[in-house]
């Protein structure tokens, strides 16, 4: 096991009777993206806060290894030494809207203690990562969800950190806009800058992240690559049966024998999701149904997400 860049170990944060980080261990590795996925209240924000030094654990360790060896920083002794080596994008913006986009970049390098001068030495690299030199000296109220998304990321990077943190960084874009973010983000990674994500979405997750972790009610269910969790998880095919009578298919008596070639049905909606090896005999069988629709697909993460945490609606914690 490689040296890991930053290490939190039996982390727990209660709020009166309630335990809402219990026991979290994880570590990211250099140039690793780590995804922490879980509904709403599971815990996210908190351990975010905790690793930023914002919020004091109960008990637990956060490590910092600056360079990925050698001497490690801990949170909270040493949290001004470990967030000079952090970029920090939080779920809302809090880019200065009184500044263009190039002051908002110097006046945040400033509170590293850069020299102005260095801080206009990558300010033009930064606005070109960001899609935004033409936008340099444009007032925030010019620009869109996507640009000031991406201008916090890049003011994130002015300190030239080894770490980013980022905390649904792409809720709320537009298809195209996420779609750039995500490019810009994988770039990060291919240059061997490490990220710790949380997002609610299975797609960004799955494209980005090396490993995931699946947070529920504070503690880890379970921890792996994408491909391996699916894989680990759950029945490789999944035939989604919507229309008029599809819920039948799940009560009937006469329909056990269709039931019988899934591992696994689920209802959702209006929708049946059978979890199956066999999605060719499972779809032959369903022929005899012409009102039904189906929809054939391989299970992904977000199939393996309800699994674990159920299809029931967390409201927002
Ligand atoms: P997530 O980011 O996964 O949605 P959070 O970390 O925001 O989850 O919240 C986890 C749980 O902790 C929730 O039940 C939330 O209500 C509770 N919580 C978070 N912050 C506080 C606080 N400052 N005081 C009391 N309870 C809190």
């Amino acid at each position: 096991m490689i040296q890991p860049l930053f290490e939190v170990v039996d982390l727990s944060k209660r709020y009166g009777d309630t335990t809402v980080v219990n026991q979290l261990s994880f570590s990211i590795a250099p140039g690793e993206c780590l995804g922490v996925i879980g509904p709403n209240g599971a815990g996210k924000t908190t351990t975010i806060r905790m690793c930023l030094g914002l919020t004091s654990p109960d008990s637990g360790s956060i490590r910092y290894f600056p360079n990925g060896q050698g001497a490690s920083l801990a949170m909270p002794q040493d949290a001004l030494a470990i967030k000079a080596q952090l970029g920090i994008v939080s779920q809302f913006d809090s880019l200065d809207p009184d500044f263009s986009c190039a002051e908002n970049l110097l006046v945040f390098g400033r509170y590293f203690g850069l020299k102005d001068a260095v801080i206009r030495e990558r300010i033009p690299k930064l606005l070109e990562f960001a899609a935004l030199t033409h936008k340099a000296d444009a007032k925030l109220s010019e620009l869109s969800g996507g640009m000031k998304r991406r201008l916090s990321l890049a003011r994130a990077l002015v300190n030239d950190p080894q770490l980013l943190l980022l905390d649904e960084p792409t809720t709320g874009l537009d298809p195209q806009a996420r779609h750039l973010m995500w490019e810009r983000l994988q770039r990060l990674v291919q240059q061997g800058k490490s990220i710790l994500l949380t997002t609610h979405f299975m797609d960004e997750a799955e494209r980005l992240c090396n490993r995931l972790l699946v947070l529920d009610h504070g503690k880890k269910m379970t921890e792996g690559t994408p491909r391996d969790l699916i894989a680990r998880n759950l029945e490789p095919d999944v035939v989604e049966v919507y229309g008029a009578g599809a819920l039948a298919l799940v009560e009937s008596p006469q329909h056990a024998q269709l039931r019988a070639m899934a591992a696994r049905v689920e209802v959702s909606g209006e929708t049946v999701f059978f979890y199956t090896a066999d999605a060719k005999g499972l779809l032959a069988a369903l022929t005899d149904h012409p009102e039904l629709r189906t929809l054939h697909r391989p299970a992904n993460l977000e199939d393996l997400f309800l699994k674990l945490t159920g299809r029931q609606i967390r409201e927002a914690a």
